[in-house]
């Protein structure tokens, strides 16, 4: 079976071939940091970290790009509400996104770049497009691209150009009225009083959004990349754009598959701040563990809206929580295994549970259907807990919850719950090692010392006694 994705370009689900054998380059478009981020915004999260383990898990080496936009009026503004420079904000928000990424299990990228540091590259790919003839300076030194000057402007929201030229107002921006054209869109725009700036031979001033992405991609994955990605607002005009401006600057086809998560809604109405009808992240993780969160956004597919709602949240605890149980009773059957090897019964019992690896790639090869992935682990699930017993051998029992931990960790679903040690017990084996080495058991102290060690709890003998601490 080959992977196929959906690409927003063809409208099409399309075998999967990568630019460079073996390598995949991915672009997903990251968050603009001013505030906690909502649930909205961890859906492309979730969804494009699974697309990239899922990828991995297909052998393919990914070079993962997301960056996070720190130059914003959004940034400034909250910046001027708390008397505080704009990076204050913009890195405040960007360490509380990374620990919500960390909470949902979503890997960091292999860079996250930040726009504030990429302006030399934006200065230059904006000078090529005016050289090109794509772009132009205005009277007050704004930068426009000029849309018309790029043939296959809407290819990708499949809109057509004299359509668009109807009056779309949310492509105006300020100081349209120097516009050659009411779609052209702004690449550098002038300072205004108290707002971050940079110089450039046009004015004193700030990118527009769009050119950010842009030159980020060519700067960490090269000229064309395989998949570029975000949410479905992203298509028009910020993805639009941003082919427009690679596709004229470089002269290559910018990103062979756009992938586009629908929104996570509430009331089938999109979650957003503006709408102020959104929860945070951390909102969430006050009620729920976040991978219960992460097994939400994972049971619906990800061009399908999600409705978020209390009761599809409860069900989502419950279906995350049939898995853990199911792994926490493989852990408590270990403990007390017959033997090695398994039995015949055992031996075909494997056999068998291969087959729901094969259906859940299958799942995930038809455009990352997560939802139908999703239904596999409940029936590997079931038919784990109907084979295994007390009594099994370690050797089918391990095999059982590896083929557990395996599907759900291409998922990112922590399944195992790493038991914590409670201070009673710590000091009942602190105890017995005292009580060993009276006894001159020395392997026994060791050993106890040992096992602690593995649970991340570090002993220190002192002439007051032994204390321990966490490592
Ligand atoms: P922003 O910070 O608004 O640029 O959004 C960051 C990412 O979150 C983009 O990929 C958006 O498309 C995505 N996004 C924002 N709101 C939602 C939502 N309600 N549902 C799904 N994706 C969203
Ligand atoms: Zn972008």
């Amino acid at each position: 079976m080959s992977l196929k994705i959906y690409n927003t370009l063809t409208k099409k689900k399309e075998e999967f071939v990568p630019i460079e054998t073996g390598k995949v380059r991915m672009y997903v478009c990251g968050p603009t940091v001013y505030n906690l981020i909502h649930i909205g915004n961890a859906r492309p999260m979730i969804v494009f970290d699974t697309v990239r383990r899922y990828l991995e898990r297909r052998g393919y080496e990914v070079n993962y790009v997301s960056n996070f936009t720190d130059v914003d009026d959004k940034i400034i503004k909250k910046a001027l509400e708390e008397g505080v420079e704009s990076e204050v904000i913009s890195r405040r928000y960007i360490e509380e996104c990374k620990r919500d990424m960390e909470g949902m299990n979503v890997r960091p990228a292999t860079v996250h770049p930040l726009a504030t540091q990429e302006i030399d590259g934006m200065l230059e790919m904006i000078h090529t497009l005016i050289e090109k003839g794509h772009a132009y300076e205005a009277a007050d030194g704004t930068v426009y691209f000029r849309t018309r000057s790029f043939a296959q402007y809407g290819k990708l929201s499949h809109k057509n150009l004299d359509d668009l030229q109807g009056g779309n107002r949310s492509l105006l921006v300020s100081g349209e009225d120097q516009k050659e054209d009411a779609l052209d869109f702004v690449l550098w725009k002038p300072k205004k009083e108290g707002e971050p700036y940079w110089e450039s031979q046009w004015c004193q001033g700030r990118p527009g959004w769009h050119i950010e992405c842009s030159v980020m991609s060519r700067k960490y994955l090269g000229d064309e990349i395989d998949i570029h990605a975000g949410g479905e607002d992203l298509v028009f005009p910020h993805h639009e754009n941003e082919i427009a401006q690679s596709e004229a600057a470089n002269g290559k086809t910018f990103a062979r598959y756009w992938m586009h998560n629908a929104f996570l809604n509430i009331d089938n109405r999109k979650m957003s701040k503006s709408l102020g009808n959104f929860f945070t992240v951390r909102d969430i993780s006050e009620k729920y563990d976040l991978q219960v969160l992460r097994f939400f956004m994972l049971s619906a597919h990800y061009r399908s809206p999600l409705n978020f709602s209390d009761q599809l949240m409860e069900a989502a605890k419950s279906g995350y929580e049939r898995i853990v149980t199911s792994v926490d009773n493989l852990n408590f059957l270990l403990g007390g295994a017959a033997g090695e090897e398994p039995t015949e019964a055992e031996r075909a019992a494997m056999e068998e549970a291969k087959g729901f690896s094969e259906r859940f790639d299958e799942a995930m090869d038809d455009d990352f259907n997560t939802a139908d992935a999703i239904s596999v682990i409940f029936e590997l699930v079931k038919f784990v807990n109907t084979h295994v017993k007390e009594g099994g051998s370690r050797a089918f029992l391990s095999a059982m919850k590896e083929e557990i931990l395996n599907l759900s960790q291409v998922c990112g679903l922590i399944v195992e719950k790493k038991e914590e040690l409670l201070d009673g017990d710590i000091e009942a084996l602190i105890e017995e090692r005292q009580a060993a080495r009276k006894a001159k058991d020395f392997a026994r102290a060791d050993a106890i010392r040992d096992e602690l060690l593995g649970k991340g709890i570090l002993l220190e003998d002192t002439r007051e006694g032994v204390k321990w601490k966490k490592a």
